[in-house]
């Protein structure tokens, strides 16, 4: 999978040093502003899309998300925070530059939802940035639940430590957060859309003036969609319904949490929502049946696997009863 330019994005040049650091990360260009970085080598195998978005104005980073914390098996690969990689390592779509020479510019952080391969690499931001994550379901987001709903308790990894603001449906992303005057005049120009289903933490950030859609784990291509025993299909449809009617008939383009980045938002969302219903209306046949976090589990595999589906079995029987009764 790596070729050149791939491993000279992935590349860190000690400062007037000539020995180049392997990093766990590599960051290509997405749109003007944005870069998508890709942990690449995770031990989880879940290859997670982080998104940094450049503020100038507001001298900031965007992030949403931060990954599986750079845990690796690849002894070759030195920079394994994601801090560091932003500060220290060279981008060729950056003009082959970092893309915070020497953390100039602040950040601020954003969790799509509090799954283990999102909020990892938090810690390396939480103590002077803010972290943002969705009002939704505050408890379900509480220090006292966060090791069981990250996934980190199943899975025996420490929990990481971090104090989110929880942002209402709707908000503004804005520069500084900084208690105890908080200054919300410098927009970010990127909206929080609540977007439960997959948890019921789950959120969408939506940049319009560059048309683009990040939906974390709501929905990809060419992996599992999965739903954790905490998810609802009856939720991700009506949050489906709201992304589509939010795109609209625009060019607009989704990224996700996995595998899918800048691909047609409309086309992405209607195909995904189409298969789901054809799994509720049993068009499509189970592929296979088994136990997980104690619960029954179903798999289903759309034909040319484009989408495919894992969850409790339970969801799929209640959102039957819910959606298809209606
Ligand atoms: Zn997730």
């Amino acid at each position: 999978m790596e070729d050149d330019s791939v491993e000279k994005a992935s590349t860190h040049r000690q400062p007037g040093g000539h020995c180049p650091k392997k990093a766990a990360f590599r960051a290509t260009r997405l749109t003007p502003t944005v870069f998508l970085v890709n942990e690449h080598s995770d031990i989880y195998d879940e290859r997670p899309f982080i998104y940094v978005k450049t503020i100038s104005s507001a001298n900031a980073l965007l992030i949403l998300d931060t990954g599986c914390g750079g845990a690796t098996d690849k002894p070759d690969i030195k920079v394994t925070s994601l801090r560091e990689f932003l500060e220290t390592c060279d981008v060729e779509d950056n003009e082959g530059k970092p893309l915070n020479v020497g953390g100039k510019m602040q950040y601020v952080v954003v969790l799509s939802h509090c799954h283990y391969d999102h909020i990892l690499g938090v810690e390396d931001f939480a103590l002077d940035s803010p972290i943002l994550a969705s009002q939704h379901s505050p408890s379900f987001v509480s220090p006292d639940h966060l090791p069981e709903h990250s996934l980190c308790h199943a899975l025996h990894i420490k929990t990481p430590k971090y104090t989110a603001t929880l942002v209402p449906h709707l908000h503004t992303i804005q520069a500084d957060y900084s208690t105890p005057t908080p200054n919300y005049s410098t927009s970010l120009g990127v909206v929080v859309h609540h977007t439960p289903g997959h948890t019921p933490d789950e959120l969408t950030l939506w940049d319009e003036s560059e048309r683009m859609l990040y939906v974390g784990d709501t929905v990809y291509e060419w992996e599992h969609i999965i739903f954790p025993k905490e998810g609802s299909i009856v939720q991700w449809l009506q949050s489906m319904d709201a992304l589509i009617e939010l795109v609209g008939t625009s060019e607009a383009r989704i990224c996700c949490g996995h595998v899918t980045a800048g691909r047609p938002a409309k086309d992405v969302l209607t195909a995904a929502k189409a298969f789901m219903m054809d799994v509720l209306s049993e068009k499509e046949n189970v592929r296979s049946r088994f136990e997980k976090r104690g619960e029954v589990s179903v798999e289903y595999v759309q034909a040319g696997s484009r989408f495919s589906l894992i969850c409790p079995e339970r969801l799929v029987v209640v959102a039957r009863q819910k959606v298809l009764a209606a």
